[in-house]
C-alpha cells in the first residue's frame, strides 16, 4: 500500500500501536474462553482491563487527534486507501472522542451488575429482578447516544456503532419489505405434509461421538480452503472467531452429543468468518484497513457458508455418503433428501440462537422493533414482557411459556448492547445478493454437488475478502453486485429453496 502523505504516515504509525495492543488483548480473551483455570478469572480481568485502558489512552492521544483532524480536511485529494484510513479512524475513534470517559466507566459498572441480575432473573423466571438494571442501562445508552449526536433518532447512534451508516429508517424499509413474505412462508411450511415428517427424523436418543464430529469438521474446513498453518480450532461454550494476526485466525466450535448438526453448521459459520480474515490483502495488516468491513458483511459471509453452502441440498447430496461413513448406525437409514430436510428443519421456536434460516430474520425484526420503540419512548421497559409475547404470537404463531424463554432469553441487553441485532438480519440479505451475483460466474449447485468449495472461496477472495475495510458496507455491496441492497433476493432465495425442499 502506497501512502505519500506524511500526516497519514504518522497516523499509520500510531494506529499500529493500537492494533498490536488490541491483538495482544485478543490473545488473552481467546485464552479466557478456551483454557482459563477457574481461579484465574479475577487476575485475567485485571490484565485485560489494563490493556483496554492503554488502548483508550492511545485513541485519546492529543497529537494523534490533531493529526486526524488535519487529515480529515485533506482527504478529498487523497487516494482511495488514504481516504479509507481517515474514514475508518474517525469511525472507530468516534466513541472515544465524543463520549465522556466517566460515562463509559459508569456503563461498564452498571452492565456488570446488570449481567448478574439478568442471570438470576432468567433462572428464577422473574423479569422484575432485571427491570431496574435494564432501565438504568437504557438511560445511560440514551445519554451515550446524545453525545454521539444523531439528530433524527437516538437509536441511530446505537445502530451505527455496529453497522456504519445504518439508520432505523433504512432498517425499517428493508425489514418491512421482507416481514410479510417471511410470515407467509413459515405458515406454508408448517402446513406442508413434509413438515411433520422431517421433525420425526430428529431423535434425541441418538449419539454422535465427539471424535467423529471433530474429524468430519476438520475435513470440511480443509475443503473450504481454511489455512491450518495460519490458525487453529478449539472448543468453547459459545463458538467464535478471533484474529490474533494475519497469520493467526482462530475459530472455536462446540460439540453436542445428540446432534451432529450443531458442530457442522457452527464450524462452517465460524470458518466463513475466518476465511474472510485470512483472505484480506496482507498489506492492510496492522493498518486501519485490516479486518472485515462491518458486523453485517462479516455475518453475510459466515451465514453464506453456513446456510447457502452447508445447508444447500446439492452440497448435502455430496455430503450424504460422508456423513454416513462417519455416523453409519445413526444416519444410514436416511436418503439425501431426508438428510437435507433434517439439516434445514424449519421450526418456529422461541429461541433465536436455535432458529432456522427462515424464522431467524423474524427473531431479529422483533428485537429491532422493540429497541427502536424503547429508545423513542414509545414503550416503557416495564411493558417489555407483554410486547414480546404479542409480537411472538404475530410472527411465529406461538407464545413463549414464560419470560425466561421470551424477553429474558438474550444476554445482549444485559451488556447494554442495544442496536447489535439488526446487522445479523442484514447479513442474510447481503449474502443472498452476493450469491445471485456469484451464480453468474460459477455453476454454483454443480460445484457444490461435486464438493468443490475452492472456486467459491476464490470468488469471495477476489470480490470481497481482499478489500478488507477499504469500502463502506454500502459501497462494497454496490461494487460487488452492481446495485444497492435489495431485499427481494433474500426472499426469492428462501422461497425457491424451501418450496423445493418441502414440496410446497
Ligand atoms: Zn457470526
Amino acid at each position: 500500500m502506497k501512502v505519500n502523505n506524511p500526516v497519514i504516515k504518522d497516523l499509520l504509525r500510531h494506529y499500529r500501536k493500537i492494533s498490536l495492543l488490541s491483538k495482544t488483548k485478543a490473545v488473552l480473551d481467546w485464552d479466557l474462553n478456551v483454557n482459563l483455570p477457574t481461579k484465574a478469572a479475577e487476575g485475567r480481568s485485571h490484565q485485560t482491563a489494563h490493556l483496554a485502558e492503554l488502548i483508550t489512552d492511545l485513541w485519546l492521544d492529543e497529537k494523534f487527534r490533531n493529526q486526524l483532524d488535519k487529515a480529515s480536511l485533506l482527504s478529498s485529494k487523497a487516494s482511495k486507501e488514504e481516504q479509507a484510513i481517515v474514514r475508518n479512524l474517525n469511525f472507530a475513534g468516534k466513541y472515544y472522542f465524543n463520549v465522556p470517559k466517566e460515562l463509559i466507566v459508569e456503563k461498564e459498572k452498571v452492565a456488570s451488575a446488570a449481567f448478574m441480575a439478568w442471570k438470576e432473573a432468567k433462572e428464577k423466571n422473574d423479569f422484575s429482578i432485571f427491570l431496574p438494571h435494564l432501565k438504568e442501562l437504557i438511560r445511560l445508552d440514551q445519554m451515550i447516544a446524545s453525545h454521539l449526536k444523531f439528530d433524527k433518532n437516538p437509536y441511530d447512534a446505537l445502530l451505527d456503532q455496529f453497522e456504519p451508516e445504518l439508520t432505523a429508517e433504512k432498517a425499517k424499509i428493508v425489514f418491512d419489505a421482507i416481514k410479510p413474505d417471511l410470515i407467509k412462508l413459515v405458515k406454508r411450511i408448517q402446513k406442508s405434509k413434509n413438515y411433520s415428517s422431517s421433525s420425526a427424523f430428529v431423535d434425541e436418543q441418538i449419539l454422535y461421538p465427539k471424535q467423529e464430529q471433530e474429524l468430519l469438521l476438520k475435513s470440511i474446513m480443509r475443503r473450504m480452503g481454511y489455512d491450518f498453518a495460519a490458525g487453529r480450532v478449539d472448543v468453547s461454550p459459545h463458538p467464535f472467531t478471533t484474529t490474533l494476526d494475519r497469520h493467526d485466525v482462530r475459530i472455536t466450535t462446540m460439540y453436542i452429543d445428540n446432534d451432529f448438526r450443531t458442530s457442522y453448521t457452527s464450524t462452517m459459520h465460524e470458518t466463513g468468518h475466518a476465511l474472510y480474515e485470512q483472505g484480506i490483502n496482507p498489506e492492510y495488516s496492522e493498518t486501519p484497513l485490516e479486518g472485515g468491513v462491518s458486523f453485517g458483511i462479516h455475518e453475510a459471509l459466515s451465514r453464506f457458508w453456513e446456510n447457502m453452502v452447508g445447508k444447500n441440498p446439492a452440497f448435502i447430496s455430496f455430503m450424504t455418503p460422508l456423513f454416513q461413513s462417519f455416523y453409519p448406525e445413526q444416519l444410514n437409514a436416511l436418503n439425501e433428501w431426508e438428510l437435507s430436510r433434517v439439516v434445514n428443519l424449519v421450526k418456529p421456536s422461541f429461541v433465536r440462537i436455535e432458529a432456522d434460516e427462515v424464522t431467524y430474520s423474524l427473531h431479529i425484526i422483533l428485537r429491532f422493533e422493540i429497541e427502536n420503540a424503547l429508545f423513542n419512548n414509545e414503550i416503557k421497559p416495564e411493558d417489555l414482557p407483554k410486547v414480546w409475547r404479542e409480537k411472538s404470537r404475530e410472527y411465529f404463531g406461538i407464545e413463549p411459556k414464560n419470560d425466561s424463554e421470551g424477553v429474558l432469553q438474550d444476554v445482549h441487553w444485559a451488556y447494554g448492547a442495544f442496536g447489535y441485532f439488526p446487522a445479523y438480519a442484514l447479513g442474510n440479505l447481503y449474502g443472498a445478493q452476493f450469491l445471485r451475483t456469484m451464480k453468474k460466474d460459477i455453476d454454483f449447485d454443480a460445484e457444490l454437488n461435486k464438493g468443490n468449495l475452492l472456486p467459491i472461496k476464490g470468488w469471495l477472495d477476489q470480490n470481497i475478502h481482499r478489500h478488507g475495510s477499504l469500502y463502506s458496507p454500502d459501497e462494497l455491496v454496490k461494487l460487488v453486485t452492481g446495485e444497492k441492497l435489495n431485499p427481494k433476493y433474500f426472499i426469492n432465495y428462501l422461497t425457491d429453496k424451501y418450496t423445493k425442499l418441502y414440496e410446497l
